[in-house]
């Protein structure tokens, strides 16, 4: 007679639970890739924690000793270690700008933070990017749930930016090579642009493709001087107020076509 509890039912429940055991240490042991991912994320957390303690210490400039929830949540949520080059991974969650070749560098956390919120912006509006680089930037606005244009005049930038912003989930983001000077008039006008290389002055194409009501941040100075990071808020009427929130060093706007 058999009993109840069949001894081959047993075996293979002993093997399923074996299986099950094998599998969750092979999913948390180190080196595998679902532990670096978890790595990643508790050093993108400290990251977060960082950029709130700069805001906090850098509250006579911007005014504020937090920023908006949902630039800090998307900083949480964007994988910057996926945006750097392979060799700064390490460093990727570092509260630092790095290269990412071309002469050209990934800015730092903070000041991505910084500018995302300068922006004030609501879910779908219409962001124009001057300075692809990595992808990053445009990345975190999309991850905000904006509609994300961005122009990089280095084509390889460019393209390495299009397949990683693919492989990330933020295939939405639009780009384009071009001059970022001239703005991208087909797809004007913008609730926002942010341009992420110094100008020396603030490029009047980008003016006029922002709306009424619009913000844009831009680094105004030389290549060797001290840039003021600028808000420039363009009023219902369409007139212009600029506002110097902090110094700042960003790589020089190109002309180039
Ligand atoms: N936002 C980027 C940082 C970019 S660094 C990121 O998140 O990684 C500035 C970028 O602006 C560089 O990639 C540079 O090639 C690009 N750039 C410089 N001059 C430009 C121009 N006139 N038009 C478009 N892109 C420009």
């Amino acid at each position: 007679m058999r009993s109840k509890r069949s001894p081959n039912g047993s075996v293979s429940a002993w093997l399923l639970f074996a299986a099950v055991t094998l599998l969750c240490m092979a999913a948390v042991r180190p080196g595998t890739a679902a532990a670096e991912e978890a790595r990643f994320a508790r050093a993108r957390a400290a990251m977060v924690r960082v950029i709130a303690a700069d805001v906090v210490e850098t509250i006579a400039y911007i005014g504020a000793d937090r920023l908006d929830p949902a630039v800090m949540k998307a900083m949480g949520a964007v994988p910057r270690h996926r945006f750097v080059p392979e060799r700064f991974i390490e460093r990727a969650y570092r509260n630092t700008p790095l290269p990412i070749g071309h002469g050209q560098t990934i800015s730092q956390p903070y000041i991505v933070a910084l500018m995302s919120n300068l922006l004030a912006l609501s879910p779908g509006d219409r962001v124009l990017e001057v300075g692809t680089g990595s992808g990053y930037q445009a990345a975190v606005l999309a991850e905000m749930g904006m509609a994300v244009y961005s122009i990089e005049i280095i084509r390889a930038l460019a393209e390495a930016a299009e397949a990683r912003l693919q492989a990330e989930g933020y295939g939405g983001v639009r780009l384009t090579i071009g001059d970022g000077y001239f703005g991208w008039q087909a797809h004007a006008p913008f609730d926002a642009v942010i341009v992420t290389a110094a100008s020396d002055h603030i490029p009047p194409p980008l003016l006029s493709q922002l709306k009424n009501g619009g913000r844009m941040v831009i680094p105004v100075g030389g290549r060797f001087a001290v840039q003021q990071l600028v808000l420039v808020e363009k009023g219902s009427d369409g007139r212009l107020s600029t506002r110097q929130i902090l110094p700042v060093r960003f790589v020089p706007l190109t002309r180039r076509p």
